[in-house]
């Protein structure tokens, strides 16, 4: 075998004894026998614990790697069983990929990657596997992570909030925190018995940690808050209370732009058509009507006439322009 160094390099493997690379030239793919370097030690695949060979399992065994250039690249081993204390016989644990994955560490890596960059069908493509195996790649790669980090520890400041999928029908829960702006835990259903396995995992120490909460006004997050983590400062959050006073406004303007239209003159009889009457607002109604996303922008972002139409509705409506200011 010549520069073995470098095909363990192109390979992406390491603790690897590369023995032979061939190129089948019909299947169009490369294929690189290897063996574990210490292949006489074994350990449990599932669990890593030294453990005694058994037998040798279903022979050998291919798992994809990273393409070279356009070819596909395989690598080719013996996949022997091992008797685990714990697991009984199991395929014993290979350097270069997690075990029961069908896929190198360096691929299962890279697919990881993409499916947080790019779309479904970009990465199916581009690595040429089906969604599924990016689904259960993904799996993998967060079961290893959330064994070596602890997504939960360093809580202070957290948001609650349920949000609903299948068209509204189903709802998670879900925390962040807003410290790191990241999702730390989600969990199907929005009641206080799924929020209290949050509280559950997170412990009484660290729930003790949180200092402040943001939720929207759902009785069930603030009473389970309050009985799990009762120091805590609890917030409505930012969007909910953006959407509440946008909902606000628009009732001001309904009521004001109401009494507008049932002033004489407020409104114009349109004739009748099939029987129908068509009423069309006039003068202040009109205005009123067409003044709603003057009403919802940030005063800098207005234009000319929609600063306009807000000056006009402070000299004629003054209660629908102090809901405005608030
Ligand atoms: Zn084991």
């Amino acid at each position: 075998m010549r520069s073995p160094s470098l095909w363990r390099a192109l390979l992406g493997v390491e603790k690897t004894v590369v023995e032979e690379v061939e190129y089948d030239e019909n299947d169009e793919v490369v294929v690189a026998h290897v063996r574990p370097r210490r292949a006489k030690h074994g350990r449990c695949g599932a669990c890593g614990r030294c453990a005694p060979w058994f037998d040798r399992g279903e022979g050998r065994r291919r798992w994809r790697a990273l393409d070279l250039g356009t070819v596909r690249v395989f690598l080719e081993a013996d996949a022997p069983r091992v008797t685990c204390q714990v697991h009984g016989p199991t395929v014993r644990q290979m350097p270069w990929a997690r075990h029961g994955a069908g896929h190198t560490h360096a691929f299962d890596q890279q697919v990881a990657w993409l499916a947080t960059q790019c779309s479904k069908s970009a990465v199916t493509a581009l690595m040429r596997i089906a969604w599924r195996t990016v689904g259960s790649i993904v799996t993998r790669v967060c079961a290893d992570i959330d064994a070596r980090v602890d997504r939960l520890s360093g809580l202070r400041r957290i948001g609650i909030d349920e949000v609903s999928y299948r068209k509204g029908k189903k709802f998670l829960t879900v925390v962040v925190d807003h410290d790191t702006g990241r999702l730390v835990w989600a969990r199907p259903g929005r009641d206080a018995a799924t929020l209290r396995v949050f509280f559950d995992e997170l412990g009484a120490e660290r729930s003790a940690q949180l200092t402040h909460v943001s939720a929207d006004t759902a009785s069930w997050i603030a009473n389970t808050v309050a009985t799990r983590a009762p120091q805590v400062v609890v917030c409505a959050d930012p969007f909910h209370v953006v959407a509440w006073a946008t909902q606000c406004l628009d009732d001001v303007r309904r009521e004001v732009w109401n009494e507008a239209r049932r002033k004489p003159g407020g409104t114009k009889a349109w004739g009748s058509h099939a029987g129908l009457r068509h009423n069309t607002s006039r003068g202040n109604a009109r205005k009123l009507q067409r003044s709603r996303y003057a009403l919802w922008k940030n005063p800098e972002d207005l234009t000319e006439n929609q600063r306009a139409k807000l000056e006009w509705i402070a000299a004629t409506s003054p209660k629908l322009h102090r809901a405005y200011l608030l």
